[in-house]
């Protein structure tokens, strides 16, 4: 069962020394989540191979060009494309507008329903919920009104002993993998137990872009398996980053280390950095687990070894 991200793009604000802006695409269970969408996005999920018709919901974070500027590329494509399926587009009260106009004024009528959500900026809001995902609002702190996703899988049913798996008929395997003792025909109860293993456990990602240090989110962001954020500059530039309202790789490493997530990846790199090493190397001080994304790599969330 998967569930990973890749890193479509690397870069802050300009795009630079072959780093293109934020864009992220989440696989979760094979079903595709596209999380910020700066300009160049089509044409990296066209380098990863990934069919954009296949792309469910698409969270906008806020409404800087570097994080944003692709999406009406992409719907305008997706539009000539044929999709029909509904897409779902998640973001700051402001994009409806800024979507609707350029459909307006260029006469397009979207053969496939769109739907334009307002994300409340309100860590811990519902963004969106179904049976095997629940996505929660993180409020970053930066120049404009800038909102991180929690994403969270469903917790799995339990699984079901190979060795005993005969002996359940099928009408009962839902139950025994929600938890059920089995009662068989000839009135024997068999505890559940001993025909199922604990389930593995639900996995979550947090997305942390673009915000200054902001240790509130460290209590929202406890035991998560993989936190991206945001890492502009190094600590030699802590001053141009409060600024600015981006963070350090050092202060990522310090959110990481005190909300005890199981790994940390660093992104939205300032195009004066010819190579991450640097930010790379402050933040493994603070947190070992510390890795930087790049261009087109795929990460898991959690441990792949255990959802197999
Ligand atoms: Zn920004």
């Amino acid at each position: 069962m998967r569930f990973e991200v890749t890193t479509l793009g690397t870069g802050a604000a300009l795009p630079a020394r072959g780093r293109f802006p934020t864009a992220q695409l989440l696989n979760m269970q094979e079903r595709l989540f596209l999380v910020d969408c700066g300009e160049g996005t089509q044409e990296r999920l066209r380098m990863a191979q990934v069919n954009m018709g296949r792309i469910e919901r698409i969270f906008i974070s806020h409404l800087h060009g570097d994080h944003y500027l692709g999406l009406m590329g992409l719907i305008s494509s997706m539009h000539l494309q044929g999709r029909l399926k509904e897409l779902h587009v998640h973001g700051p009260a402001g994009l409806r507008e800024v979507i609707e106009v350029q459909l307006r004024v260029s006469q397009t009528y979207l053969r496939f329903p769109l739907h334009i959500h307002a994300v409340p900026h309100l860590s811990g809001a519902l963004v969106h919920g179904d049976d095997q995902l629940r996505v929660t609002a993180l409020a970053l702190r930066h120049r404009i009104e800038c909102t991180g996703f929690l994403f969270r899988e469903a917790g799995h049913p339990r699984r079901l002993l190979k060795e005993r798996v005969a002996l359940i008929p099928h009408y009962a395997r839902k139950a025994v993998k929600a938890g059920e003792d089995l009662l068989l025909p000839d009135g024997t109860v068999v505890p559940n137990a001993e025909l199922t293993a604990a389930p593995p456990p639900a996995r979550s990602y947090a997305y942390c872009s673009d915000t200054a240090f902001a240790p509130e989110l460290v209590p929202l962001l406890q035991g998560v398996d993989l936190l991206y954020h945001e890492a502009t500059f190094t600590q030699a530039l802590a001053g141009r980053a409060k600024e600015t309202m981006h963070s350090t790789a050092g202060q990522a490493a310090t959110i990481a280390k005190q909300a005890g997530v199981g790994q940390l990846l660093l992104g939205h790199f300032s195009s004066r950095y010819k190579e991450v090493g640097p930010l790379v190397a402050e933040a493994v001080a603070i947190f070992p687990n510390s890795m930087a994304a790049q261009e087109g790599c795929t990460f898991p969330v959690g441990s792949p070894e255990l959802h197999a």
